[in-house]
């Protein structure tokens, strides 16, 4: 049951920066995977070419059995199954917050506007933000765009989610409210694949731990084994 593949992974910028150096690894459907790693190690790297956002200089992703690194595939169809949380909300400040929810469930699976917004309100009222809809991004505090964030790619009913430092550029007094609905959000069982510094996370959500160094994965265990074992 495995969802995401990746075998021998590589992304060379120029001759001499290994960003990615043969990274095989899989993710199992509701499995919980936390990557950590000293910065430039290519944790951002690594994550942004599961969804092909970068592409890889050699080897292969496999996304549900698809070879989503053939270029004959649409990546479009695939890559809209796959959420994705950067460290920058990312929202479109000129729309209010049921608006950058909608979007793209309109556009992309062609939902009803009453669907859209429908699902979009089921979904802020679980992050505690019903009465936020139609705020403008401008004057939500950084926790609150994180969860909009958050929020907007779950609207894409996606089959996983993939966090770069989700709380990195947060007041530290925001974080807490963020790490929380990722919580819930691995309880109710959605398979993540997150990206952070925060080790507590780590301890306590993950089912798995990758350590990356110098593009290479350097350590691959449970958090028991990984956070005890020196
Ligand atoms: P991390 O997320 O662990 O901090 P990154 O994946 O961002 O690491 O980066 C891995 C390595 O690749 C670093 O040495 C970084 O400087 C380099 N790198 C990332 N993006 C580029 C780019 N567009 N051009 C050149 N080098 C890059
Ligand atoms: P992150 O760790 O969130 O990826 P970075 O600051 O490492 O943030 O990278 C921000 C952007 O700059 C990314 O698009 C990345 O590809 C690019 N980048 C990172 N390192 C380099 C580099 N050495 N040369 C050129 N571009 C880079």
């Amino acid at each position: 049951n495995v969802i995401i593949k990746t075998v021998g992974l590589c992304k060379y910028y120029g001759e001499h920066i290994h960003a990615l150096d043969g990274v095989s690894t899989e993710i199992k459907r509701g499995e919980v995977v936390v990557i950590i790693g000293p910065s430039g190690s290519g944790k951002s790297t690594f994550l942004r070419s599961l969804n092909l956002l970068e592409s890889a200089t050699a080897g292969n992703v496999y996304f549900e059995g698809v070879d989503i690194t053939d270029p004959k595939v649409n990546i479009n169809i695939h890559r809209r199954k796959m959420g994705m949380v950067f460290q920058q909300f990312n929202l479109f400040p000129h729309m209010t917050v049921l608006k950058n929810l909608t979007l793209a469930p309109i556009k992309l699976l062609k939902k009803s506007k009453e669907e859209a917004e429908k699902r979009a309100m089921e979904l802020l009222g679980r992050v505690g933000l019903s009465d936020r809809a139609e705020a403008f991004p401008s004057q939500l505090s950084g926790g609150q765009k994180q969860r909009v964030a958050i929020v907007r790619a779950l609207c894409m009913d996606p089959d996983v989610m993939l966090f770069d430092e989700p709380t990195s550029a947060l007041d530290p007094e925001m974080v807490g409210e963020v790490l929380d609905v990722m919580k819930k959000l691995a309880n109710d069982g959605m398979t993540m694949a997150v990206v952070t510094h925060e080790m507590g996370f780590a301890r306590d959500v993950a089912d798995r731990v990758i350590f990356m160094c110098d593009g290479k994965i350097l350590e691959e265990n449970t958090p028991d084994e990984f956070f005890t074992n020196p």
